[in-house]
């Protein structure tokens, strides 16, 4: 989980907000629509909480971890404010949309509680006289139902000064009821934009600099199915194509069923839609699939993968497993050892499983201890860790397409930046050594492996 507070920008306004925002690049994506809203009503944003008139968590509720990490980042903004009595807190996201009857009667230094279908209401919430805000919905911790609003274009969303990469959600919430997954409970079914709409929308990314688009939602493969259009998402991709100024758009967050051929074909063939794609598996054993209602198979699963390698030149593919659910036995575990280790994926996040109240899973029988759970998810990480230095080896001696992020963070010495295989924040990034003066950040330059690691790569400029 990452934290990300936006730069300072010129004081035009009075009034400051401090937003932390927590979780996926869905939620990031919903924090920067709200201080959208929030500029475009006068205020300002401020990296100093205690010189903010507003304080603004957007939380994550996903597993165990992220929630304390959630009421973690609100204390603190708590403590803020009782040396600022004056200023508002606000508390917005999964766990407000998750906890927020609970945490109206644990946390009273909070002033309003803002649901997931809800954060396009703060502007005018903020704008409320105190006692009419105090008796509203948002100050009481009510959530009505479950989410139904989406942003579209017209939304106003604030984009970091200087971003060469942003994030464009397609759609939100999801309709596949995975049983692990609290998501659809707090997002709401599936509900997708209109191809005009995020088309519209790419292109005042590019106006502001943007270079690289990650199309994200909860489920990118069945963009388009509550539309009546299964395949928009492979008609989105052809219309990103023909966006000017726009060299690269990255694919997350896919569903392995329904993944047609239309779509590995429009990935294929559009410029600038990157050969790299992120899709959690989860799972490879059968038993286990259907015990977490996945709507798919091993087969399925590996016929689609054979047939996405072969289509699309140098697909580098990214999935996340989850190890540990309720009745997986030690002989399911090996199917996905063996799984793991012939698919040989370039990028592999894996979870162990998180009991979450409210999800079928977590009423199942046959859970597992802990420790079992962390000693598989363990001995996933350790192959993957051979076979992604194995790849990485692999690219020494290439020259590679790289967006330049800036300075390294590890090092001032160093800039660092990604090539199309590596996907922002997740993936590992490459480091760039004796940089030529003329190289700035969001360029895209040619640069020549020289070392590898086990995640990341060295390179210099070259050309
Ligand atoms: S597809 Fe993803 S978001 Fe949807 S229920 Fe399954 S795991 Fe959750």
């Amino acid at each position: 989980m990452t934290e990300h507070t936006p730069p300072s920008m010129s004081p035009e306004s009075s009034r400051k907000v401090h937003v932390v925002s927590l979780g996926c690049p869905k939620n990031r994506v919903d924090t920067e629509l709200m201080m959208g809203r929030l500029l475009q009503g006068g205020f300002s944003p401020t990296p100093d909480p205690e010189a903010a008139d507003v304080l603004l968590v957007n939380t994550c509720a996903f597993i165990e971890s992220s929630k304390t990490e959630s009421v973690d980042a609100i204390l603190d903004l708590a403590d803020v404010k009782s040396r600022n009595p004056d200023a508002r807190l606000v508390v917005a996201g999964c766990l407000s949309q998750r906890h927020a009857p609970d945490l109206r009667e644990s946390m009273p230094e909070v002033d309003y509680f803002i649901g997931t279908g809800e954060y396009q209401r703060l502007g005018d919430l903020l704008e409320l006289p105190a006692v009419k805000a105090a008796q509203s919905p948002a100050a009481m911790g009510e959530r009505k139902g479950r989410p139904q609003f989406i942003a579209d274009h017209l939304h106003p969303r604030y984009v970091p000064p200087a971003s060469f990469s942003s994030y464009l959600k397609i759609a939100e919430g999801c309709s596949q009821g995975c049983a692990f997954c609290i998501i659809p409970k707090l997002r709401g079914v599936q509900r997708s934009r209109t191809i005009d709409d995020l088309i519209r929308e790419a292109r005042a990314l590019v106006e502001t600099g943007v270079v690289e688009l990650n199309l994200v939602a909860q489920d990118l493969t069945h963009y388009g199915e509550d539309l009546g259009d299964p395949d928009m998402l492979a008609k989105l991709i052809r219309e990103l194509g023909k966006v000017d100024g726009l060299p690269w758009v990255r694919l997350m967050y896919a569903y392995p069923h329904n993944f047609s051929d239309n779509l590995i074909d429009a990935i294929a063939e559009t410029d600038n839609c990157l050969p790299y794609v992120d899709m959690p598996l989860q799972h490879a054993s059968d038993n286990v699939l259907k015990r977490m209602n996945r709507r798919t198979s091993r087969l399925e699963m590996e016929t689609l993968l054979d047939k996405m390698r072969a289509r699309i030149d140098g697909l580098v593919m990214r999935t996340t497993l989850l190890v540990g659910h309720p009745g997986e036995t030690e002989a399911d575990f090996n199917d996905l050892v063996d799984f793991v280790s012939a698919q040989r994926f370039h990028r592999v996040g894996c979870f162990a499983f998180s009991q979450e109240e409210g999800t079928a899973s977590a009423r199942m029988p046959d859970q597992l201890p802990m420790m079992v759970k962390r000693f598989r998810s363990n001995r996933i990480m350790e192959i993957q860790r051979g076979i992604s230095a194995d790849h990485m080896q692999a690219m020494v001696g290439q020259r590679l397409e790289v967006l330049v992020e800036g300075l390294s963070d590890e090092t001032d010495l160093l800039l660092q930046g990604r090539y199309s295989g590596q996907a922002p924040e997740i993936d590992g990034v490459i480091y760039i050594n004796d940089a030529p003066d003329n190289i700035g950040r969001g360029q895209l330059r040619q640069v020549e492996i020289t070392e590898a690691h086990d995640y990341d790569l060295v390179g210099h400029v070259v050309g």
